[in-house]
């Protein structure tokens, strides 16, 4: 055998288990009309909820930033790689969760990662909901710490598993679940992780900005404090439209990763210019609830139409609206179908989701008219997935 001759053997197996992966090549800015192979389609499947990847003020704040600041951020933060605009930008963090710090990280995944390994290792235990983010999964298993993972939002479950665990005992769970667009049952999960003196780390990707009075997320939603949620985690690229994440949380835990994160301390910091423009749209998050008010309407007709037209939905109340087809090549030739008919939306296979449950996972945007929402439930229904 040569080396490495099966990484062609395991491309062709992708292939023919309809798993493989392709990118498209868009030639426009995000929104809710994107530029495709020549062609305009309205995108259904970008994490943008609010509409701010390309808001002028964000996009002016980038500008003027770069005119200050440059491109390059030319070192880790640590070195002299940290900004008055991404010092800036922490606290404002901070303020806006509603815990006494927060720390940038350059992205979601490396912040993942970086908090979980900082937190726990050998002779500790990490519990993770059966449908964590990758990142999540990835930070708990490369920790050294023993790896349990509950049932989908199962807190009985997870109860007895802390119940049998020594040692620091660290719960972690998305907020909004990122593929079935469910909330994890916050309170109850914090509750149990104080009985089991467990610290709880929720990642709320898809919950802030989008969910919560001003966009606070989950936990603002659930009013958790930084007591009852020690670790929160946060990113920037979905309802902020920008780049990077941030963790927030007491003096001591970001003192820890200060000190102690690999994913923080080796790494480049973000383009200063990305902060400010992150700044510009947290103002817009925080001041303009229209955004979230427009969503819950789309949300909820979406919903309604999906209903009455036989679609099968998930119990999802935020803008992730996945609609399961379960087979992988069922699901691509429904994303291609659509795509044909204008609309936008990815399907998502194993490993992504569990075997057997590839889905559509359909996104709405603050900017999307209840109008193209209707034209999307009626392609949908053309391309047959009410008989899926
Ligand atoms: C997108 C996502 C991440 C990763 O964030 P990036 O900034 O894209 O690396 C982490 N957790 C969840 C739940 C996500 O959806």
């Amino acid at each position: 055998m040569m080396p490495f001759s099966h990484l062609t053997e395991n491309l062709n197996t992708l292939a023919k288990q309809n798993l493989y992966r392709s990118r498209r090549i868009i030639d426009s800015p995000q929104g809710i009309h994107l530029q495709l192979d020549g062609k305009s389609v309205i995108n259904f499947c970008s994490n943008d909820y609010l509409g701010l990847a390309n808001h002028p003020a964000v996009v002016q704040a980038f500008k003027d930033a770069a005119d200050v600041y440059g491109v390059g951020s030319g070192s880790a933060h640590l070195i002299c790689g940290h900004s008055t605009a991404h010092h800036a930008l922490e606290e404002e963090l901070a303020a806006f969760t509603g815990r006494e710090r927060a720390l940038l990280f350059s992205t979601g995944y490396m912040a993942n990662v970086g908090v979980i390994n900082a937190l726990v290792g050998r002779g500790d235990a990490v519990f993770e909901d059966r449908l964590n983010h990758a990142s999540l999964l990835d930070g708990g298993l490369s920790s050294g710490a023993r790896f349990k993972r509950y049932a989908h939002a199962d807190t009985a479950h997870l109860d007895k598993l802390l119940a049998a665990a020594t040692g620091n005992k660290l719960v972690v769970t998305d907020g909004v679940f990122s593929m079935d667009g469910d909330y994890a049952p916050l309170p109850e999960l914090a509750q149990i992780a104080a009985q089991h003196d467990a610290w709880l780390m929720v990642d709320d990707a898809h919950g802030l900005g989008v969910v919560g009075k001003h966009g606070g997320g989950l936990l603002a939603h659930y009013g958790l404090s930084q007591a009852e949620v020690p670790v929160l985690m946060g990113t920037l690229g979905k309802g902020f439209g920008t780049f990077g994440a941030f963790v927030a949380g007491s003096e001591v835990l970001i003192e820890t990763l200060i000190q102690t994160a690999r994913t923080y301390i080796y790494t480049t910091a973000l383009p200063a210019a990305v902060a400010a423009a992150t700044r510009a749209s947290l103002h817009i998050v925080m001041t303009e609830n229209w955004r979230r008010d427009k969503l819950s309407t789309l949300v909820a007709r979406f919903r309604c139409g999906a209903t009455h037209r036989g679609l099968q939905l998930m119990p999802s109340v935020s803008p992730i609206q996945p609609i399961v087809i379960g087979d992988s090549q069922r699901a691509v030739n429904f994303s291609k179908t659509m795509l044909d008919a204008g609309f936008w939306v990815s399907a998502i296979r194993p490993p992504t989701v569990a075997h057997g449950t590839a889905r559509l996972r359909v996104t709405l945007s603050a900017l999307h008219e209840e109008s193209q929402v209707d034209g999307l439930l009626d392609a949908l229904m053309q391309a047959g997935a009410a008989s899926s």
